[in-house]
């Protein structure tokens, strides 16, 4: 019941401290994902806020489609200006798409129409027969230049310049031959083209192939980088592959001449430029076939077919898993679409979001001292911290909108904790502040309860004692009276039965004596008032005094009594009767608990620093576990209270007190069965 008593409040504290804990890890999330939300609101909002920008300066843009590089160019400068965005490109409704430097089916009309003027169509035809079927290089040579006469535009001589230098090269003539490809190239019109692919190109392609054939080994690598800063710088339509292929043969070939070094730079620094421009333009035509092959099928059908679609700005996620923003689209004004042009894309900037734009708009918000903001990817790879920690587990995070899918804004412990982190400590001190105030708790009701046990067994002792000491009282008492009144009335005229019922009355009254010194001093000693004369006497004699006194009376109860006492005294500071009184006391316990082997031994003795004085009895003994008891006050062992042995339970506290008013102790060795031997210690030098 006690515990019961204890152990619901302490639960219900534990648990109540525990849920206060909770709560606080419950309004730090809330505190957290406020701040988070409000850092990804502005975050986005300053996305948005670009975007509205580049809206304007599309509308803005007095744009005229007249000129492929024009277009170029303004998407060129759009770029620069709005540094969120890469990779800017134009859609038309039929597919074609055009960014800054590289277009993929913007080239609705090739050149298959072309065809050479009459007159010159005539010698052309002959010079192609004699070249292909007569192979008669001279004469097609001769005919192609009768042509070239009736030329009349740029693009005919182009393409019969071009047929004069094969026919040159077929005859092994390269010098010849490239000299015919130069005057193509120093034309510089980058508009003509053969078959598809802009004329210099294909004159300088011929004109590298010339100077390898003599083994012109520096003109050969001249001319190769010509060719590749010429397809870097103008790129044309990626349609059909061709450009791809030139670029990509260019490429091999200066390989092949040593122009690039194993790891595939060039080596000549004077040309880092076109390393940098190289980079950027295989990262846009990489961009541009990927958008046209797995976007573009969408967002251009659906805005040709549902009109109402148009006026949503919409992303479209690239593959769905990369950690790369989204792309996205803004449909193009009235002005635009007249042109047939649908829509500018985008991608993201994510190096300069992350590295520029994000940590621009962190400095600006405040946080608390202990919290910083940074930028998780996918599978809560980091992006972005904002102080640069190595700092893995977060308090909260936020996803961002589908603009961002897969991103989210965090919040960051500096010290890189976690709300449970935080509010985990005080749990556990709360934990240990409680199992400690339980377990106080509980020790304090086991003391509470013992005490409770003993001062229950003491009083039913002490009433016990009452019984018992009365009984005392009353047996002598009544049967002094019976022998008293037996001798008053003159009845007994017999001298030795006088003489006995006279001794009776002295032996009872000696008991009563006993008896009524014994309760007194123990009440004494019970309120502390018991006084103790010490003066420096001699214990031996004592002793001997005490026995001669008892010697009577435990004869006379058919015990055996032997005395072993030093020759010489034995010098101390004592309470005669005192002592007296504790040996008399052990001698009538050794008469009261002995049964058929009658045999008291008294033995004072003396070693290094103390004197003894023992009583040793063969009698009924005394188990451990009362060995322990038997010197408290009122104790009686059950054993001797069966017998009904009379006693007050006294007898033993008084001896203790007495031994230790001494500076001593009292000892007790006993085997049940045996007998027992109680010893009283006094040391010599009291101290
Ligand atoms: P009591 O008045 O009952 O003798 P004591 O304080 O003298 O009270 O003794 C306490 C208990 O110790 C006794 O009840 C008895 O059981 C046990 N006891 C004391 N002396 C002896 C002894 N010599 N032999 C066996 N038991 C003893």
């Amino acid at each position: 019941m006690g515990l019961i008593l204890i152990l619901v409040p302490g639960a219900v504290i534990s648990y109540l401290s525990l849920k206060s804990i909770n709560d606080k890890a419950e309004n730090l999330r809330e505190k957290y994902k406020g701040t988070v939300s409000l850092v990804k609101d502005k975050l986005e909002s300053a996305i948005f806020r670009k975007e509205a920008n580049l809206r304007n300066a599309i509308t803005d843009s007095s744009f005229k489609l007249e000129n492929e590089n024009d277009i170029k160019t303004w998407i060129s400068n759009l770029e620069a200006e709005n540094p969120v965005f890469i990779n800017l490109f134009l859609v038309r409704n039929d597919g074609g798409l055009l960014s800054s430097f590289v277009s993929l089916d913007w080239n609705t009309f090739p050149e298959s129409t072309f065809e050479l003027n009459k007159k010159a169509a005539g010698y052309f035809n002959n010079a192609e027969t004699a070249e292909f079927i007569n192979k008669n290089y001279n004469e097609a040579i001769r005919l192609y230049q009768t042509a070239l006469i009736h030329s009349t535009s740029v693009k005919e001589r182009v393409l019969i310049l071009s047929r004069i230098g094969r026919c040159r090269f077929k005859k092994g003539d390269y010098q010849e031959g490239i000299r015919e490809y130069k005057r193509i190239i120093g034309m510089k019109n980058n508009e003509v083209t053969i078959g598809n692919v802009p004329a210099n190109i294909v004159a300088l392609t011929q004109v590298a192939n010339g100077f390898k054939e003599m083994n012109a080994e520096k003109e050969h690598q001249e001319v190769l980088l010509e060719l590749y800063s010429q397809l870097l710088y103008h790129p044309w339509d990626l349609q059909n592959g061709d450009y791809i292929y030139y670029l990509k043969s260019a490429r091999r070939e200066l390989e092949e001449a040593k122009l690039l070094n194993t790891t595939g730079n060039f080596n000549n620094p004077k040309i880092d430029e076109l390393k940098t421009r190289e980079h950027k333009l295989l990262q846009q035509i990489r961009f541009i076939e990927s958008v046209h092959k797995d976007l573009l099928q969408g967002p251009v059908s659906e805005m040709n077919h549902n009109t109402s679609f148009r006026s949503a700005m919409f992303n479209i996620s690239r593959n769905g898993y990369s950690n790369e923003p989204r792309i996205g689209f803004i449909n193009l004004p009235e002005t635009f679409q007249e042109t047939k042009l649908l829509l500018l894309g985008y991608q993201f900037n994510k190096d300069y979001i992350l590295n520029t734009l994000f940590p621009g708009i962190l400095t600006s918000v405040d946080l608390g001292k202990d919290e910083m903001t940074g930028i998780l990817g996918r599978n809560d790879s980091l992006l972005y911290m904002q102080h640069d920690q190595p700092i893995t587990d977060y308090l909260i995070a936020d996803d961002f909108s589908s603009m961002f899918a897969g991103w989210k804004v965090a919040l960051f412990n500096r010290q890189g904790k976690t709300i449970e982190d935080l509010v985990g400590k005080e749990k556990h001190l709360y934990l240990i502040l409680f199992s400690g105030i339980i377990i106080v708790m509980l020790i304090g009701t086991v003391v509470t309860v013992r005490a409770v046990i003993h001062e229950t067994e003491v009083s039913r002792m002490k009433s016990e004692f009452v019984s018992n000491v009365s009984h005392e009282l009353k047996t002598p008492l009544s049967l002094i009276r019976m022998f008293g009144e037996t001798l008053d009335t003159g009845i007994v005229t017999d001298e030795k039965k006088r003489r006995e019922f006279y001794s009776i009355i002295r032996k009872e009254s000696e008991r009563l004596t006993h008896l009524i010194d014994n309760v007194l001093d123990f009440s004494k000693m019970d309120t502390g008032a018991k006084k103790y004369y010490f003066e420096e006497a001699d214990l031996v004699k004592g002793v001997k005094n005490s026995l001669e006194a008892y010697k009577f009376h435990i004869r006379e109860n058919g015990f055996k009594i032997e005395a072993i006492l030093p020759d010489e005294p034995v010098m101390l500071k004592i309470d005669r009767d005192a002592i007296s009184q504790a040996l008399l006391n052990l001698l009538s316990n050794a008469v009261k608990y002995s049964e058929e082997r009658k045999y008291i031994q008294v033995k004072v003795e003396k070693d290094k620093d103390s004197a003894l004085i023992s009583v040793t009895d063969q009698g009924i003994g005394i188990s451990r576990d009362q060995q322990k008891k038997i010197f408290e006050k009122f104790y009686q062992a059950p054993a001797a209270a069966e017998k009904e042995k009379q006693g007050s339970g006294l007898g033993l506290t008084l001896v203790k007190h007495i031994a230790e008013a001494h500076g001593g102790n009292v000892e007790v060795k006993s085997e049940p069965g045996r007998g027992s031997r109680f010893t009283i210690k006094i040391p010599l030098k009291p101290e």
